[in-house]
């Protein structure tokens, strides 16, 4: 049994979640997998990993699946909030349900998982969160109202907290990628929208790999437990 501790990641089931699952699984680490599509986790085929599905919404299934894999390979060191969905859309005409489904997931959801791994981390004065925003977090772009408020808020969050829990040796690293090509987009119900999203992709020469993103949290992990990365931001060269 390896001496590499437990990581827990949300939306593992495509995308930059299922890189940062297999980066992490390279070095070694038993590995806590949540989503609602559990066939996707199974498909990665990892070793040492418990794959739940859930909606990260549910805080109690969230608590439950940490404990049933922490019974099996130890505390967890970390947490990677990687779950999100993105439903761009102009707040003048856009369905309010959107934005009550992007709030649930890409805020409540992280708020739910930092909950569940906090307290013990905070007694054992060992822990990582990982928080995924975006650079959406950090400035706006059209028809990302929502959106943006969710990654603002992320951003938000994982900087208080992190200060709330720094004298306890937990760290809370944010970290904003750019465009990267996923299933992200295809949420997005309106098809000018994605077909203008499309468009400004091309125009910077498209969007960077899942690996990536995955390559910068492994890394922000790995250092000494001193050190605290509070925030790497990274996109494709050519984004503005
Ligand atoms: P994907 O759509 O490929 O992945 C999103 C993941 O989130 C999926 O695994 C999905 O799993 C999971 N998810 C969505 N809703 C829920 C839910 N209610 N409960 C549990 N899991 C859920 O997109 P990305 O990989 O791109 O997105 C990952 C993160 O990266 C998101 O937070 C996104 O905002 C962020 N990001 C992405 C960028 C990009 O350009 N792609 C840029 C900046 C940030 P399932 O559907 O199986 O539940």
């Amino acid at each position: 049994m390896s001496d590499k501790k437990l990581v827990v990641i949300t939306g593992a089931s495509s995308g930059i979640g299922a890189a940062i699952a297999k980066h992490f699984s390279q070095q070694g680490h038993p590995l806590l997998l949540l989503a609602r599509r559990l066939e996707n986790m199974q498909a990665l085929a990892l070793p040492n990993c418990m794959c739940v599905e859930l909606d990260v919404a549910d805080a109690a299934a969230f608590t439950k699946a940490i404990a049933d894999a922490e019974a099996q390979y130890g505390p967890t060191d970390c947490l990677v909030n990687n779950a999100g969905i993105m439903l761009l859309g102009d707040i003048a005409n856009q369905d309010a349900d959107e934005w009550k489904r992007m709030y649930d997931v890409n805020v409540i959801g992280l708020l739910n998982g930092m909950q569940a791994v906090l307290e013990p981390m905070k007694q054992r004065e060992h822990g990582t969160i990982i928080n995924i925003s975006s650079v959406a977090g950090r400035k706006g772009f059209p028809n990302h109202a929502a959106y943006c408020g969710t990654k603002f808020a992320v951003h938000a969050i994982g900087e208080t907290v992190r200060e709330e829990v720094a004298g306890t040796n937990v760290r809370v690293i944010t970290i904003a990628p750019g465009a990267v090509e996923t299933e992200l987009l295809s949420h997005t119900t309106s098809d000018e929208i994605k077909a203008g999203y499309n468009e400004w992709k091309e125009s910077i020469n498209g969007a960077i790999h899942s690996d990536d993103i995955a390559r910068s949290v492994v890394f922000a992990y790995q250092q000494p437990q001193n050190v605290c990365i509070r925030e790497i931001v990274l996109a494709p060269t050519k984004q503005q």
